[in-house]
């Protein structure tokens, strides 16, 4: 393999780059990525940069040391793969037809909108966040569309800069897609204790010029209109190309990409735009997630050089809303239960999710130690006794079955 490429510069990519290089890849890399910027970090767009404290979160790399060709700017417009057993293949890009032994698509997401020609905030790029930031003023009237993660997290800082936000959601809870909506419920009371007003069942038909038309036929006032429904990978640019696509890049376990269901060794696909094959759950994850575009990387890394290696993380992330750091690790659709572990109503306290006496998942609230400790017995597959994990008074590890 001589020649690769990169496709997308967000974490994913840059960790593809690092990834290649860490192991001994010595031929041509190329990073070719839409957006202006070096790879940065998005975590912080709807927190520290949002609320003010930080304008820069370009991911910290020797660029020389890794002696990469950036295209930043440019897209991958298609792509033409070689025959199987030759391997390989053509980018096309706007900075012309790229040559490749091996490709990395890492191309991440991009955000659902809603229909209307009101303007419409997103944030997914710094860019993104730099201009809401600076419309996020006193007395402002900011209607967010979505009571997920990124929804909650702009509330909060838009209540702290002394905005008035309300919050519509479709569902009937906050995060009731991420965590059901028993779970979700539990966060709804922190809207209102942040002084946002969260209205839930309520659908959004279009963003209007300073204002929103709801789907019952309500009309919601706003100086400004926050979209945070959802994410779709960027897959449109490798119609065409054979690929097996489904929401995400279909990839193995190895995050190998396949073409007519044939595995391909030479084309890798992380992070947001991948729908890897998880073994430990026996089924296709696509998770949208900070951790996923750090860690994955490495695998497929791995894979494009020969090398064998699996993707087989238990899934998990963090939101920092209303002053709590919230924190979930593993993958519940298909538990049987759930054990409360403090009480809801106060500042700290967790839910399990439990098959038998399996820890699935879990999410805590301002309880760190509890989400480590979890998350070593959820990889491990380690039995729990549900009584000890549901008193908050016993460490999590304790809970354990020998
Ligand atoms: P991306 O970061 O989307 O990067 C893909 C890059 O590819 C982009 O630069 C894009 O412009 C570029 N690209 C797209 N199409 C093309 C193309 N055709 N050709 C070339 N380049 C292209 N996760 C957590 O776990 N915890 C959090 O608290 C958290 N907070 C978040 C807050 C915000 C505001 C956002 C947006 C995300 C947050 N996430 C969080 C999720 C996490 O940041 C993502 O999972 C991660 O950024 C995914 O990285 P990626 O490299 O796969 O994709």
């Amino acid at each position: 393999m001589e020649r690769v490429i990169v496709a997308g510069g967000g974490l994913a990519g840059v960790r593809a780059v690092e990834a290649l290089r860490g192991k001994g890849f010595e031929g041509a890399l190329t990073l070719v990525s839409a957006e202006r910027h070096k790879p940065y970090d998005r975590p912080p767009l709807s927190k520290a940069v949002l609320a003010g404290d930080s304008d820069d979160t370009t991911v910290d790399t020797d660029w020389a040391a890794l002696d990469v060709e950036l295209l930043l700017g440019d897209r991958a417009t298609g792509l033409t793969l070689a025959a199987a057993d030759e391997g390989g293949g053509v980018l096309a890009t706007t900075a012309g037809e790229l040559p490749f032994d091996g490709l990395v698509i890492a191309t991440g997401a991009a955000p659902v909108t809603l229909p209307g020609d009101g303007r419409q905030h997103v944030v997914r790029t710094i860019d993104d966040s730099l201009a809401l930031r600076g419309r996020l003023v006193e007395g402002a009237r900011v209607v967010i569309v979505g009571a997920g993660w990124i929804g909650a997290e702009v509330a909060t800082t838009a209540a702290r800069k002394g905005c008035a936000v309300t919050v519509v959601e479709a569902a009937g809870t906050p995060l009731a897609h991420a965590l059901g909506p028993e779970v979700g419920a539990l966060t709804a009371p922190w809207y209102a204790e942040a002084g946002v007003a969260l209205r839930t069942g309520v659908g959004v038909a279009s963003v209007g010029d300073g204002h929103l038309l709801l789907a019952d036929g309500g009309r919601i006032d706003a100086d400004e209109v926050v979209v945070g429904v959802g994410v779709r990978p960027e897959v449109a640019w490798l119609a065409g190309s054979g690929l097996d696509v489904e929401r995400g890049v279909v990839v193995d376990a190895s995050l190998r990409a396949h073409a007519g269901g044939v595995a391909r060794p030479d084309v890798v696909a992380v992070g947001d735009v991948a729908a890897w094959w998880s073994e430990r759950y026996r089924r296709r994850l696509l998770v949208e997630h900070w951790d996923t575009a750090l860690n994955a990387p490495e695998v497929a890394a791995a894979t494009l050089l020969g090398q064998d290696a699996v993707y087989d993380a238990v899934p998990y992330f963090w939101s920092e809303q209303f002053g709590r750091m919230v924190q979930y690790a593993g993958f519940h659709a298909a538990s049987e239960r759930t054990v409360h572990r403090g009480d809801p109503a106060g500042r700290r306290w967790a839910v399990a999710w439990l098959t038998g006496d399996r820890l699935d998942a879990i999410l805590t609230v301002d309880r760190p130690r509890d989400l480590v400790q979890a998350r070593r017995l959820i990889a491990a597959g380690t039995p729990v006794d549900p009584d000890a994990l549901a008193d908050p008074d016993v460490p999590v590890r304790q809970a354990a079955r020998s």
